[in-house]
């Protein structure tokens, strides 16, 4: 569902980020991409949201051909794939249902997002994404008043309510403690597992990605230098 061609990166003539990465990604994967600091991963991601734009080769996810894509074009494809960050990206004043609405803003026009009117299915929407992440009793409260692991489990129920196709994660437990990056990527796991939503994320730690992941990638200054099922993975690594 995703093809990365032949894709560079190049930021304002400096070195390259990423040196000519060809990669397939099918529908329901768990691809953890591991990489020193610099090596290209979060370049990576951003460019499958056309975050950043290649500067050489092409991108497809579900047969669309995206770097090419008109502004309409662009928005369609990014209400399917969903982004979790690092540092979480939450409105921090707004409560913890507000921010998981956010995800709905994708769908809206202009004023609607303005005036952030949502309807009743979209309500529902959220709550179910907050019982995702068992986050359910935390609706009503501050987003600052979360610890960071949940406030990145509101993130991935913000990007549930997005009804994603595919959710893009950089490194999405690095400010978190080991117990509770374990359990964030507990729930990426479990989403991964019942709705087939392909994830592709951003690690640190080889033995965290062999613990959830299905496939393992890793990146080189601006190369894939590995690509194995994890289950076939041996001390190569
Ligand atoms: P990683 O996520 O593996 O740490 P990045 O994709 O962030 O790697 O960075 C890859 C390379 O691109 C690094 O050399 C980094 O300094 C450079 N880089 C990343 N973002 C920018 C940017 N916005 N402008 C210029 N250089 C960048
Ligand atoms: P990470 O390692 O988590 O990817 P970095 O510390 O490399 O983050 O980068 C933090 C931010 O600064 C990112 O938005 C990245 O795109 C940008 N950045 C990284 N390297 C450079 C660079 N050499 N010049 C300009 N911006 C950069």
């Amino acid at each position: 569902m995703i093809h990365v061609e032949n894709v560079s990166v190049i930021y304002n003539k400096g070195t390259p980020a990423l040196k000519g990465v060809n990669l397939s990604v099918d529908k329901g994967e768990f691809v953890g991409i591991l990489g020193l600091s610099g090596s290209g991963k979060s370049t990576l991601l951003k460019s499958i949201n056309l975050i950043v734009r290649p500067t050489f080769g092409k991108i497809s996810i579900d047969g669309d051909l995206i770097t090419n894509a008109n502004p309409k074009k662009l928005r369609t494809i990014r209400r399917k794939v969903g982004l979790i960050f690092q540092d979480y990206n939450l409105i921090e004043r707004s409560s913890v249902l507000t921010n998981v609405l956010l995800g709905r803003l994708g769908y809206k026009s202009r004023l609607q997002s303005f005036l952030g009117s949502f309807t009743p299915s979209e309500y529902s929407l959220a709550m179910d994404a907050l019982k995702r992440v068992g986050l359910e009793e935390k609706s009503f409260v501050r987003a600052d008043r979360l610890s960071g692991g949940q406030k990145q489990r509101v993130a991935i129920a913000r990007t549930l309510c997005q009804q994603p196709s595919v959710i893009l994660a950089d490194e999405p437990i690095s400010n978190l403690d080991k117990y509770t990056g374990e359990l964030v990527m507990e729930y990426l796991y479990e989403i991964n597992k019942s709705s087939g939503i392909t994830v592709l994320v951003n690690l640190h730690d080889t033995s965290t990605a062999l613990k959830y992941c299905s496939r393992i990638i890793a990146l080189k200054d601006g190369k894939i230098v590995f690509d194995k099922a994890a289950g076939d993975v041996t001390d190569e690594l």
